[in-house]
């Protein structure tokens, strides 16, 4: 049964119910950077592997120096020296300390590391006996075995996007390949019958299609690998055969244009005659009012509106999710943040939620956002680049000056005071 007229929220939560993540695959860890991990990772071995010595020092007895003092410092027998990645089988007798490094093994019989600073042995590399000013605790610089991580312990959740602290972890308990879900394929499809590609002359009434191109941007930021398909115009049977075509190759399908109701709007229709199910049409938000989603058995088509700034807010909000839902990833939506409103709005309050285009900076240490005062228009594209996010200002509520607002962000750096106007030419 198809929906008409969805809160935002309604939208994504039925967009994201009909979602699966895609396949597994075993990718090397040093590509596996932006992938979700398909399975629970668990540590087959300890970490650290063995007990190390955590500072530059003396592996000592603690119980040899717990008198020593600035003024009677306890002097202890060096018996030689462990380096990292060196190992020694010498057993510490009371009385005596060995010359460690930061990341050896500690030897059998010592439960401290006396570090440099309290003895004078930092630049004695041959001293045969070291003074130790202070006393130090059982266990002291040392780390034990397993502390970080157990074996057998559960070191990331499935659904986890591997990260480099991520890729550090799996590393560290020696994984050189990990099971992740591959990269979902997103098909781009841009329809219109005004729509010029890029390797042709551009005749009076035609524009270049770049709808596909912005979206191939998007999806790749998302972590889809975007699959370009050839423009169509607005024929029905032109559009439901390039679906038709598309859908055995893509793990979702976007769309643009012909989702509103003018003559020629026939993607709702192209989708019903390529086997669709529309699982709701129109959203209370502009732009990007008419967005459409369907599924054609699991396969989901996203129907995003033509006008470029409103595909661009129906992606952020809804393909964005969509594409790591797809991906495996556990978490597929980010919350928009609270951002303080700092200009009055050129616009008011209408029965929908409104995206304005805003620059977001970073002032005395909150974000504030200024948006465009100008150039909000759905089919206005200059003003797409430059900016940091949408704000939202919710239906029928007055926002001024001061008040929060929430911003969708676009992952981009938000520059600090002073730089954010004029410089997005
Ligand atoms: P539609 O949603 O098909 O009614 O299109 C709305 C507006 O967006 C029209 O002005 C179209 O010319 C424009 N438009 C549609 N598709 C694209 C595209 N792929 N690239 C740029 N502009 C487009
Ligand atoms: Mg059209």
């Amino acid at each position: 049964m198809m929906r008409v007229g969805l809160s935002v929220e309604e939208a994504v939560r039925e967009v994201l119910a009909h979602l699966k993540p895609v396949a597994s695959i075993e990718m090397n860890i040093k590509d596996s950077f932006g992938y979700t991990l398909a399975e629970d990772m668990y540590a087959a071995i300890p970490v650290p592997p063995f007990d190390r010595a955590m500072m530059d020092g003396f592996a000592i007895r603690s119980a040899d120096v717990q008198s020593a003092t600035p003024e009677r410092p306890v002097k202890l027998r060096v018996r030689g020296r462990i380096g990292a990645g060196e190992s020694s089988d010498a057993e510490l007798q009371e009385g005596e300390a060995i010359r460690i490094m930061t990341g050896a093994p500690i030897p059998k019989g010592a439960d401290a590391v006396a570090r440099f600073e309290i003895t004078d042995g930092a630049d004695k590399p041959d001293a045969a006996v070291v003074d130790v000013y202070l006393p130090a605790q059982g266990g002291e610089s040392i780390s034990l075995t397993g502390e970080d991580m157990q074996a057998g312990s559960k070191i990331l959740q499935k659904g986890t996007v591997i990260g480099p602290a991520e890729m550090a972890l799996l590393a560290t308990v020696g994984l050189a390949a990990v099971p992740v879900c591959r990269k979902p394929i997103i098909g781009v499809l841009s329809s219109g019958s005004e729509l010029v590609s890029l390797d042709q002359p551009l005749p009076y009434g035609k524009i270049y299609n770049s709808n596909s191109y912005m979206l191939a941007g998007l999806i790749s930021q998302w972590g889809g690998i975007p699959y370009l398909l050839e423009q169509v115009d607005d024929e029905v049977e032109h559009v439901e055969q390039a679906i038709r075509t598309a859908l055995p190759v893509v793990d979702a399908l976007v769309t643009t244009g012909g989702v509103s109701v003018g003559d020629f709007d026939v993607m709702r229709t192209a989708y019903h005659l390529a086997g669709g199910q529309i699982h709701f049409w129109k959203v209370n938000m502009r732009p990007g009012t008419p967005f459409t989603f369907a599924t054609v058995q699991e396969t989901p088509i996203f129907g995003l509106s033509g006008n470029p700034a409103a595909a661009f807010v129906n992606a952020v909000l809804f393909l964005q999710p969509g594409i790591r839902a797809l991906a495996g990833c556990s978490q597929p939506l980010t919350p928009p943040v609270q951002v303080v409103l700092a200009d009055e709005l050129q616009v008011k309050a209408i029965g929908m939620d409104r995206f304005l285009r805003a620059k977001i900076v970073i002032e005395a240490g909150q974000a504030a956002a200024y948006p465009l005062p100008f150039g909000q228009s759905a089919g206005v594209m200059s003003t797409l680049a430059g900016i940091q996010g949408f704000i939202r200002i919710p239906a029928r509520t007055e926002v001024k000056r001061g008040d929060l607002v929430e911003a969708y962000l676009l992952d981009k750096p938000l520059p600090g005071n002073g730089q954010a106007g004029g410089d997005d030419a």
